[in-house]
This record gives C-alpha cells, sequence and structure tokens, in this order.
C-alpha cells in the first residue's frame, strides 16, 4: 500500500473511531446542554435587562450626540430582543428539561447557540457606528464554545455560518476599507478559534465521560463477582448446596432454637454406594451430574424448613428441624426410594444410582445434642448401613 494510502486509511478509522465515540456520549451531553441552557438563558436575560435599564437612562438622562444616541437605540432595542429570546430558551428548556433525548430537547441547545452567535454578529455590527472593534463577536465566539457541548459536525456548522454571516453584515456595517479587512480577518478567526475550542472540550468531555462508563462498568462487574464469591465460600459451587462449613454452622443455631423450644431434630447422612465404580464406567462428568441429580432430587424432596448440605465427596447431608426420628426415618426412606426409581440420563444412557443413609436423633428433652455428637452417630448408622449391604436406612 502507498504510504498516503495507508495514512488516507488511517485518517478513516479515527474518523470512524470519533464517530462512534460521539455517538455514545450524545445523549449524555444533550442533559448537560439542556441543564445549562436552563441555568444560563436566565442569567443573560437579567444582564440584558440590566443593560436595557442603563441604555434607556442614557437615553433619557444624557445629552449624547446623535450618532451615539442612534448606537444606544440600537444597542437597547437589540438587547430587548435578545432578552426576550433568553426568557423564551429558559422556558422552553425547563418545559421540555426531561425531554432532552427528544429532537426538540436536543434541538433546543443548539438553537441556542446558533442565536448567540447571531447575537453577537449584530451587536459587532451595533458597534461599528462608534468603534471599529469586533469584541462582543469574539467573546460570542468563545463563551458559545465553552457553554456547551457540541458536536464538531454540529458546531462547525454553526460557526461556518457565522463566519460568514459575520463577513456579509460588516460589509454593511464598516465602510472603512482598512477597518472592514481587518475586522473580517479578526472575526473569520475568531470563528475558527471558537470551533477549535469547541471540539477541543468536546473530545475531553467525549473521553471523560467514556472513561467513567468504563469505570462504572468494572465497578459493577467487581461488585457481581464479589457477591459471587461470597456466595461461593457459603455453598459447594458443583451442586448449589450448602458446603460443610455453613451447614454446621447453621445446624448449630437450629439445635440451640430446637432445645430452647424443646422440640426433635433429626439428622440424616447420605453415602451414594459404589460411586467411583460410576466414575470409572462413566467418567468424572457424569459422576458429576449424578451428584447433582441427588442434590436436586435431596432438595425436592424435602421440606423449604430443612437444611441440605454436601459434606464432600459423594456424601450429603440433611437436618429436619422439629422432626422426631421415626418420621426422620420415613423420610429418609422416602429419599432412599426415589433415588433407587429415578435413573439419571447421561448422553441418552440410564445411570442407576443408590444411597445409604445413616440416621441420629435428639429427642425433644435432650438437652445435650450437638452437631458432634449427632453427626458421630449418623456417621456410625451410615456405616451400618453399609455393613448390611447398601441400599438402605440405618
Ligand atoms: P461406597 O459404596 O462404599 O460408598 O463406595 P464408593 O465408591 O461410593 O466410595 P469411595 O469412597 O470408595 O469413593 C468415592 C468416590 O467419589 C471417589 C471419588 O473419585 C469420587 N468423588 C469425590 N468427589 C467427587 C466429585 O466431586 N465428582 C466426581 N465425579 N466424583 C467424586
Ligand atoms: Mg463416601
Ligand atoms: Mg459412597
Amino acid at each position: 500500500m502507498h504510504p498516503l494510502q495507508r495514512d488516507w486509511h488511517k485518517l478513516r478509522l479515527l474518523h470512524q473511531r470519533w464517530l462512534n465515540e460521539h455517538d455514545r456520549v450524545t445523549g449524555t451531553a444533550g442533559d448537560i446542554n439542556l441543564q445549562r441552557l436552563r441555568l444560563l438563558a436566565p442569567a443573560v436575560a437579567v444582564i440584558n435587562g440590566l443593560l436595557c435599564f442603563v441604555f434607556g437612562m442614557r437615553l433619557l438622562l444624557a445629552d449624547l450626540h446623535a450618532t451615539v444616541q442612534v448606537w444606544q437605540v440600537q444597542l437597547l432595542l437589540a438587547h430587548l430582543v435578545m432578552g426576550g429570546v433568553m426568557v423564551a430558551l429558559a422556558a422552553g428548556a425547563q418545559h421540555w428539561r426531561h425531554a432532552s433525548r427528544r429532537w426538540f430537547g436536543r434541538w433546543l441547545p443548539t438553537v441556542a447557540m446558533g442565536l448567540s452567535l447571531g447575537f453577537s454578529v449584530l451587536l459587532a455590527c451595533i458597534d461599528q457606528l462608534v468603534t471599529p472593534s469586533i469584541a462582543p463577536f469574539l467573546l460570542g465566539c468563545m463563551m458559545t464554545a465553552l457553554a456547551f457541548h457540541q458536536r464538531p459536525t454540529v458546531s462547525g456548522l454553526l460557526y461556518g455560518a457565522s463566519a460568514i454571516a459575520f463577513f456579509v453584515f460588516m460589509g454593511q456595517a464598516q465602510d472603512q476599507a482598512e477597518a472592514l479587512l481587518s475586522n473580517r480577518i479578526n472575526g473569520v478567526a475568531g470563528c475558527v478559534m471558537g470551533w477549535t475550542l469547541s471540539v477541543m472540550l468536546w473530545r475531553k468531555f467525549t473521553l471523560l465521560t467514556l472513561q467513567q462508563a468504563e469505570l462504572e462498568k468494572a465497578n459493577n462487574d467487581l461488585q457481581i463477582k464479589q457477591r459471587e464469591l461470597e456466595r461461593l465460600t457459603r455453598v459447594d459451587g458443583l451442586t448449589g448446596l450448602l458446603n460443610r462449613l455453613t451447614f454446621v454452622e447453621l445446624t448449630r443455631g437450629e439445635l440451640a432454637r430446637a432445645r430452647r423450644q424443646g422440640t426433635a431434630t433429626t439428622l440424616l447422612v447420605l453415602d451414594l454406594d459404589h460411586f467411583k465404580r460410576i466414575n470409572d464406567s462413566w467418567g468424572h462428568p457424569a459422576g458429576d451430574a449424578v451428584l447433582r441429580h441427588v442434590a436436586a432430587l435431596c432438595m425436592g424432596t424435602v421440606r423449604s424448613t430443612d437444611l441440605v448440605g454436601r459434606l464432600g465427596g459423594e456424601e450429603f447431608i440433611v437436618l429436619l428441624p422439629a422432626t422426631t426420628p421415626e418420621a426422620g426415618r420415613k423420610l429418609a426412606e422416602k429419599l432412599r426410594q426415589r433415588l433407587e426409581q429415578s435413573p439419571v440420563r447421561v448422553q441418552d444412557q440410564l445411570i442407576q444410582v443408590t444411597a445409604s443413609i445413616g440416621l441420629s436423633g435428639a429427642g425433644p428433652q435432650d438437652k445435650t445434642a450437638d452437631f458432634d455428637s449427632l453427626y458421630q452417630a449418623a456417621d456410625q448408622a451410615l456405616y451400618l448401613a453399609k455393613h448390611q449391604g447398601r441400599n438402605r436406612v440405618v
């Protein structure tokens, strides 16, 4: 590729990227512009009012030269009109303050920019009656760039139109050739500078807004990850059941309550039979699927107030608060049967699973039962269940 072609290509890519970035911040810019218009337009209207008062008083009280009189009358009228327009803009911005994404809300600040540039052309032209200075126009160019966030194309059109208007109307207002030439050059330079300032501020605004959005997103992602990490410290990652630590903690609380209220508690320890064989024959992913199936089955069988946890490996633990050992035994038997009767489907194959369950309980009057003693008793019962041939409740 020719170096010139490459540069052109790079320039087009940069232009594309800028357009993309500008599209993403235009909505936010619209909100800010409308808010600024609500504050600025009344402030400018007040200044217009004060100037009208000053010019009016001078016209009434001072003994002015004829040209100065014409100049003051024209300024008074210009500020009167401008004040009225500013009041109308302020009312519009107030009325459409929630409509910055609709076309009239979006275009109102742009209209305000065009009008303020137009008024600064007018004031500079009126001034030519008494001075060749174009200070109001240069000030207008800078203030307009500072006041609103505007996309470079739109601001380019506004400043371009102002430059043409200034060039044409200055030709009517200033009849001294040298002063006219100087004013036209300065006026056009003022427009170029105003536009450059507007583009620089717009780019700064764009980058800051995008950076802030990225920071907010990163912060959100971090919070989601943190919540997930917190969840993972409480639950088992594979099955979603309570992990051992959380289960033991919650069980201690339940047992304390049972002692206070004098209710019975039952604990089940469930161990899958010959689970190693399942892993060996079907592979570990199939073994994992079986574990998830057993977890879901346990959750679907117990009451919502019961606690179900995974002790580790293929061992599960269930706490049944306010349940006598007899009732607990019925539930354990139901669980065992359900498991036996619901083989797990993995890749179009059915895997038969059974479990042995050890049960222990604390009676309503038992004031000494704690997690360790209940767990030890249930584990011994489980050992017996395995010993007696598996797939049973002891
Ligand atoms: P028993 O009837 O005596 O309980 O025999 P078993 O094969 O179920 O018991 P054993 O303790 O010999 O084997 C347990 C197996 O569980 C061994 C281990 O590879 C497997 N295991 C432990 N944790 C996981 C897991 O998270 N996923 C899978 N797929 N397998 C696991
Ligand atoms: Mg085991
Ligand atoms: Mg086992």
